[in-house]
């Protein structure tokens, strides 16, 4: 390893991870394909929203002066839909107008009553109680015309869709996709779907972390586990580096003599750092290979997850200025005791329930790092410091999945 940082603490690698930036390009996409994707310039709104005062029920406009001394009998003079056409009415006094939700406020009306408050016989219309000036949603108070409503770096979450559409933008300028190889290494692995011989086990890894890349919002490229030799790896690796931003790899980082991903960094490529106090997850590496950025990451499905959400994800986040999806965080009491390891961040998945004093936080699943469903069935992973040894009734820090 020579100088290279070894064994260090999860800041230390991310610090070392931010050195490492990627030059990132714009693209322009229909608004319907923008779901998960990040905003590369501030957005704002071409209109007002609302762009005209309009009534927030269905019900009667009509002038608040009339309404004054319930039950009020009124004459109906018309009705406005949603569409607004009838633009030329006037409310004066002794007259309403029936208003559906959305429709432009007629003149001269500055009161709606829902229709639930109101009976109506022949031409006229009965209110029960004083008309409500709140019910007119008024033009511009969502948003105002030029309003930067959108900063560059938003993750285009559902309703941010929603209020592009709102701001009137049909096209949407969002960082293009990074693609990112995904490359599990081992003999031993073999693809779902097909019959395992004697030793082998199905390939797992590169389908949840292509999951994790999509949740980030960029384009996985799953490339089939190589032959654990030199030759064929260093192909696969300069084909990756071709094609694609980020190169991942799965196993073959730790101290054995097959672990060939170290090994091929360590004399063909360019370490950055090895190994991290974190557990699960402690053998990853970080480096350049023919300049394009490489997280090897442990075999050890559980531990390929965590060093992705715990370092890679952030570092991906970083360098695309991206301000989602979130990680959220909350604090928990337990249920049961937790421990870290004596050097190591170490998170213990447990479930995660509500109650009246709080969120609970309970592990009740065999934490080995090869057992996949200690995540899959676990809503959080608690945060424990090296050495730290909870009891039932502490609060914790929980990360939750
Ligand atoms: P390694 O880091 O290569 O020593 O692998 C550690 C453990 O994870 C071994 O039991 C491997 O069989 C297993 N493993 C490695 N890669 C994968 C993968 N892509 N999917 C599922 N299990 C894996
Ligand atoms: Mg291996």
């Amino acid at each position: 390893m020579g100088e290279q940082p070894y064994f260090i603490e999860l800041t230390q690698a991310l610090e070392i991870c931010a050195r490492t930036s990627l030059e990132l390009s714009i693209e322009e996409v229909e608004l319907i394909d923008s779901h998960n994707r990040i905003l590369a310039t501030d957005l704002n709104s071409l209109v007002n929203d609302p762009p005209f005062d309009n009534s927030a029920m269905d019900g009667f406009a009509m002038r608040y002066q009339d309404t004054l001394n319930p039950p009020t009998q009124l004459q109906i003079i018309g009705t406005i839909q949603a569409a607004g056409q009838e633009d030329d009415i006037v409310v004066n006094p002794g007259q309403a107008v029936r208003i559906m939700t959305g429709a432009p406020m007629p003149k001269g009306a500055d009161a709606i009553l829902q229709v639930e408050l109101t009976t109506t016989e022949g031409g006229m219309v009965t209110l029960q109680k004083e008309g409500m000036k709140h019910f007119i949603r008024r033009k511009g108070e969502n948003l105002t015309k030029g309003e930067i409503s959108l900063s560059a770096g938003t993750f285009l979450t559902p309703s941010r869709v929603g209020l592009c559409a709102t701001m009137g933008h049909g096209k949407i300028p969002v960082v293009k996709k990074l693609k990112v190889a995904i490359i599990s290494t081992g003999d031993e692995l073999k693809q779902p779907g097909k019959d395992l011989s004697y030793g082998e086990i199905y390939e797992s890894n590169s389908f949840g972390l292509a999951g994790l890349v999509k949740w980030l919002g960029h384009e996985p490229v799953r490339i089939h586990s190589v032959k654990d030799t030199l030759d064929a790896l260093r192909q696969t690796l300069n084909t990756a580096a071709n094609e694609c931003d980020i190169i991942l790899t799965s196993g073959g980082v730790s101290m054995g003599e097959w672990d060939l991903v170290r090994k091929i960094m360590e004399d063909e490529g360019d370490i950055h750092f090895w190994r991290v106090k974190l557990r699960p997850g402690s053998p990853p590496l970080f480096g350049l290979w023919k300049n394009t950025p490489i997280f090897g990451l442990p075999g050890n499905p559980v531990s390929s997850h965590v060093v992705f959400r715990m370092l890679v994800g952030p570092w991906i986040r970083k360098i695309t200025a991206a301000n989602g999806p979130l990680e959220h965080r909350a604090i928990a009491t337990l249920t049961t005791p937790v421990k870290s390891s004596k050097d190591c961040l170490t998170l213990r998945r447990v479930s995660i329930e509500m109650s009246d004093d709080g969120l609970l936080a309970h592990q009740n699943i065999h934490q080995g790092s090869g057992n996949l469903a200690s995540i899959a069935f676990s809503e959080g992973m608690v945060v424990l410091q090296p050495g730290q040894k909870s009891v039932v009734g502490d609060k914790v820090e929980v990360i939750l999945l």
